[in-house]
């Protein structure tokens, strides 16, 4: 009971005056799903911590925070959702994901420590990295992993990876990329499992410290919510600049030459974790501007209103996931765009998941890039300051 209580207290639930915008604005309910924030936020209120364990329905919510930007009494909803999953995850029903378990176990497996790991053999050659210490570390979380974890879906989440080690190269950026890098554990923590979170959260963070790096650049939006809010309280001295590669690569477009490379529509996918959850939206936009040939156009929803890509946290994927997704693929397509672009490696391989339905293919496949790699794509040889001496 203290428990929920604390939760109304730090999340503001005790504000809600059940207006259900919430449930209103929640893309699940929007496809026909029975699923009502409000009823979690209630529960909350009136302490009734075994309708929360015994619904179940704490899984099913995407954590895509749109439904917080609606709320009129700011009740923060999926900090409410972080909260009380962690609260009831003694004794609360296991995720309903196809994928969730294998992945949490591997997560599970690199917080408890003493296996050895193999993941630096995507580094090709060209790439000039530092494995132990340097100024700036490039932190890639899992992509290596899902490569190999969904051959099926023939994504390469791992050419976003080279990518972004590539431009940081041409900017003469030898960055930190370290062997022993562990999963950021944020599907853990969003499915309730603080303790293993917390064996991840303390390992890294004195890893990325150990290494002096003064910048910290990922490509992956899960992994740059974690390291700037939920690794937070884990700094013993000032965490180093936490920023995405499109963040990173704003302060050099102008140094960077690029070629034209064909005309090609662009339409770009908005990550919650990036979008609303940090409020990072112009720099990926930035950089696909920036490329000669490239129109980037919008989806009718996109910016702070934009869809997830309904599979973050790899909690719960029913037929109201797959609805959400294929609803956001017809959605990119009308725009005429040929390439979807994304800033988050997961975001590809659940779109990609869904475009493997024989009975929609037509529909709703789409090509899929990193933006890191489609700005590699761009690029001529050199950048202005090494041919003309001008920054
Ligand atoms: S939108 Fe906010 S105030 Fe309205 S029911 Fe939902 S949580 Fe309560
Ligand atoms: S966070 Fe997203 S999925 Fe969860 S209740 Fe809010 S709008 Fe719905
Ligand atoms: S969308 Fe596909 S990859 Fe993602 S959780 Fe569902 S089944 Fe797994």
């Amino acid at each position: 009971m203290r428990e929920l209580a604390d939760a109304a207290k730090q999340t503001k639930a005790w504000a809600c005056y059940d207006c259900g915008k919430c449930t209103a604005t929640c893309p699940i309910s929007r496809v026909g799903g029975d699923y009502t924030p409000r009823r979690h936020v209630l529960a909350t209120n009136l302490g009734q911590r075994k309708e929360l364990v015994e619904n179940g329905s704490l899984n099913s919510c995407l954590t895509c925070s749109l439904c917080d930007q609606r709320c009129p009494a700011e009740v923060a909803y999926t900090t409410l959702v972080q909260k009380l999953r962690e609260i009831t995850h003694v004794d609360g029903k296991e995720p309903e994901c196809p994928h969730g378990g294998a992945l949490q176990s591997m997560m599970r497996v690199m917080a408890k420590g003493g296996t050895k790991q193999n993941r630096m053999e995507w580094l090709t050659d060209d790439l000039r990295t530092e494995s132990k210490t340097g100024e700036a570390l490039y932190w890639t979380g899992c992509t290596m992993y899902y490569d190999a974890f969904f051959p099926e879906f023939k994504i390469s989440t791992l050419e976003g990876t080279r990518a972004a080690v590539r431009l940081m190269n041409r900017v003469n950026v030898t960055p930190v990329v370290s062997p022993e890098e562990r999963c950021c554990g944020h599907d853990l923590l969003w499915n309730g499992d603080r303790e293993h979170f917390e064996l991840l959260a303390k390992h890294n963070v004195k890893l990325v410290a150990d290494s002096g790096a003064k910048t910290l650049v990922t490509s992956c939006a899960e992994c740059l919510r974690t390291w700037k809010i939920d690794y937070a309280p884990f700094f013993e001295s000032a965490p180093p600049r936490i920023l995405h590669i499109t963040e990173f690569l704003s302060d050099y477009l102008s140094a960077l030459e690029f070629k034209a490379n064909g005309k090609r529509k662009v339409v770009f996918q908005d990550p919650c974790r990036l979008g609303r959850h940090l409020g990072i939206y112009d720099p990926p936009r930035r950089a696909l501007s920036a490329l000669p040939g490239i129109e980037l156009v919008e989806m009718r929803r996109s910016g702070p209103g934009a869809v997830c890509c309904a599979g973050g946290t790899w909690s719960n994927c029913d037929r109201f996931a797959k609805k959400i997704q294929v609803e956001r693929l017809r959605e990119a397509r009308a725009t005429g765009a040929e390439v979807l672009a994304t800033a988050c490696p997961k975001c590809q391989v659940h779109f990609r998941c869904t475009m493997q339905d024989p009975n929609l293919a037509g529909e709703i496949e789409i090509k899929m890039s990193d933006v890191a790699q489609l700005v590699v794509d761009s690029l001529s040889q050199g950048i202005k300051s090494e041919r003309d001496g001008s920054e």
